[in-house]
């Protein structure tokens, strides 16, 4: 007789949204799946190219979005979801922006499937704060202005505390470069709070729809983040500190070029 197979789950980081930056080993995941659950952050063309030549036959794809205030799917029926499909011999792959362990809830995902036996793969993504840094062409970490970087979200759980603006200051003041996700609705916040330990001057930039066709960036400062945001939304990358001023000096000698 066969042996029943062990319930199966992947968590697959689909990365920023340039399908060329999924790894191999994302599509090969993702090939497997006969449901495949699709976080809103996923974009279109990654999607499509992860699904390019898959026999539609056998497979389900579910879009499991919260964006835009509408909070359609709670996570809790997400994981509910994921542990059912599973443990009925579903192939589930849950498609999630970015890396599928950087904040997203990928932990929680894992932690709920692991209670109930299923086995969680887990395939690393280009993360977003990563993608954004790059779009601006700077390094998270250069030796000349940093020794590492914090990656933190602005959005704190229900009920919980968010983080210490000005402790944060005090770290990147010693030289750690600020990554601060789920933050473009709370500028004037984290603005605020970082001045209190920053300079104004302090470079800081704004990356939305990183590695889209539709990103825009903003280089600016400390001082006038929230003012020079203005036009710019969600999903937005903030970074703070002076691994960017190498970012000026290219944008500056971009626009002499042009001049
Ligand atoms: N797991 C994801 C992050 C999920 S949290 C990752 O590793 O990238 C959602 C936040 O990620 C958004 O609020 C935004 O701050 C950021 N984000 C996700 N995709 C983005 C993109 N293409 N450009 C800029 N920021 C993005």
């Amino acid at each position: 007789m066969k042996a029943a197979r062990r319930p199966w789950c992947a968590l697959v980081g689909a990365g920023p949204g340039d399908p060329e930056l999924l790894t191999l080993k994302a599509l090969r995941t993702v090939r497997r799946a006969t449901l495949l659950l699709v976080d809103d952050l996923v974009s279109e063309a990654v999607l499509e190219r992860a699904l390019r030549g898959r026999r539609r036959a056998g497979l389900r794809v579910v879009h499991v979005g919260k964006r835009g205030g509408c909070r359609s799917t709670p996570q809790a029926f997400i994981e509910r979801l994921m542990v059912s499909a599973a443990l009925a011999g579903e192939q589930v792959v849950r498609l999630k922006g970015g890396d599928p362990l950087v904040f997203g809830r990928g932990g929680e995902e894992a932690a709920a499937l692991r209670a109930q036996g299923i086995e969680v793969e887990i395939v690393n993504g280009i993360t977003a704060g990563l993608a954004a840094a790059t779009a601006l062409g700077v390094p998270w970490t250069h030796r000349d202005h940093a020794q590492g970087a914090i990656l933190v979200t602005a959005h704190a759980r229900e009920g919980a505390a968010g983080p210490h603006w000005p402790t944060l200051a005090a770290a990147a003041a010693q030289g750690l470069t600020l990554v601060i996700y789920m933050g473009m609705s709370r500028l004037d916040e984290i603005q605020a709070g970082l001045l209190q330990g920053l300079a104004s001057a302090t470079p800081a930039a704004l990356v939305e729809h990183a590695g889209l066709p539709r990103e825009r960036r903003r280089l600016t400062t400390l001082g006038r983040l929230a003012a020079d945001a203005r036009e710019l939304g969600s999903p937005g990358i903030v970074i703070v500190g002076p691994v960017l001023g190498a970012a000026r000096a290219g944008a500056a000698a971009d626009a002499a070029r042009a001049a």
